[in-house]
């Protein structure tokens, strides 16, 4: 930190993404990307629009907001869009958390912390029960603005929609809800919208529609939070979403077969996976998700993505006392997962 830096963000640590290498060709399953090609339709789609960039992007992003308000039975008052869910959750951080300060899980989307800090605002980890589960009486009534990512990350556990039914109706402040993952198996809180006008979700193209590398993110929610954000963005950076990302999020809001297709074959990859690892001793947590946390039946978390990681396999691995000992392993396809379990099996075997 330079002396020029302001001391109030001298506690920040900054997040720290899945690694990206590039000394060799590692089989990547350590930042729960989408092992699918985005849309086939993407490249023709991205050449027609590539003439256009001379121009800025609509700052109201209203083809998208559109579509994706189609794709969600809500109105387009309803759909804010972000470059990737992580602005829009940085903005849920601006615009509710100054006074009220924010809560979280202590084990959960690293960036929460993060962003707190960033925001300097006041943040209150609240501890998962001891099988990881979130006990959402805990989030009753906390005078904060409430962070949960629904299935949990790194977890993979889901709430059920009653229980955030639960949780937003006994808060006065704004219960964020971070989606990313709910496609593979949880269920969404869309539902709910039209009872809580302090519910807001946050979601992403870059998990179950394969594109990461496009950064988009939306959140839905009743209009007068919509416009919270709007209100952000238009303070920070009115074109926050480039013009070829928006034409690749249409396309894949399109191509609805191909992306009920790759949900599925995660879906069976991952029941597929969980079984295995079970068979060689893993405790596995039972993932809603695109990814699995999983304990090795010895050696630590961080033994096993090194060795994983020497046979050419990347996962995660999260230090610290009860994440120590798992890897939280993304679902790729089939046959990476069968090079995973191969690579895991000759880690295991006896001497
Ligand atoms: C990956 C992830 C995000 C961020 O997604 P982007 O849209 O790529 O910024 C947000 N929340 C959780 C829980 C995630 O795992």
């Amino acid at each position: 930190m330079s002396k020029y830096m302001d001391g109030r963000l001298s506690a920040l640590t900054p997040y720290v993404p899945g690694e990206q290498p590039q000394d060799k060709r590692y089989i990547k399953l350590n930042t729960n990307e989408s092992p699918f090609a985005p849309a086939s339709a993407l490249v023709d789609r991205l050449a027609q629009c590539a003439p256009r960039l001379n121009l800025y992007p609509d700052p109201e992003m209203r083809t998208l907001s559109k579509a994706l308000a189609d794709t969600y039975s809500v109105q387009p008052e309803n759909v804010f869009v972000g470059n990737g869910s992580d602005e829009i959750l940085a903005f849920c951080f601006m615009a509710f958390c100054g006074s009220k300060g924010a809560c979280y899980p202590d084990i959960s989307y690293g960036f929460y912390r993060v962003y707190s800090a960033l925001c300097c605002i006041d943040a209150k980890e609240i501890p998962l029960q001891d099988d990881f589960s979130i006990n959402p009486a805990d989030y009753y009534n906390t005078g904060r603005t409430v962070f949960i990512a629904n299935p949990n990350a790194p977890t993979g556990l889901s709430l059920s929609v009653q229980d955030i039914a639960r949780i937003a109706e006994h808060n006065d402040g704004v219960v964020v809800i971070d989606e990313a993952y709910v496609d593979f198996g949880g269920t969404s809180c869309l539902s709910l919208l039209n009872k809580f006008d302090n519910l807001l979700i946050v979601r992403t193209f870059s998990k179950s529609r394969n594109l990461a590398g496009g950064r988009i993110g939306f959140a839905l929610g009743n209009a007068a939070l919509i416009n919270d954000l709007r209100t952000i963005k238009f303070s920070f950076n009115p074109y926050n979403v480039n013009a070829l990302s928006e034409t690749a999020a249409l396309c894949a809001l399109e191509d609805v077969d191909y992306f009920e297709t790759c949900l599925q074959n995660i879906q069976q990859a991952r029941e597929s996976t969980v079984q295995q690892l079970k068979e060689l001793g893993f405790v596995v947590l039972p993932s809603d998700a695109n990814f699995v946390f999983a304990k090795p039946p010895r050696g630590t978390g961080e033994e096993l993505y090194l060795a994983l990681k020497d046979r050419g396999v990347l996962v995660r691995h999260f230090a610290g006392p009860r994440t120590g000992d798992y890897v939280r392993i993304t679902i790729g396809t089939n046959a990476q997962m069968d090079v995973l379990l191969a690579a895991v099996q000759d880690i295991l075997k006896p001497e």
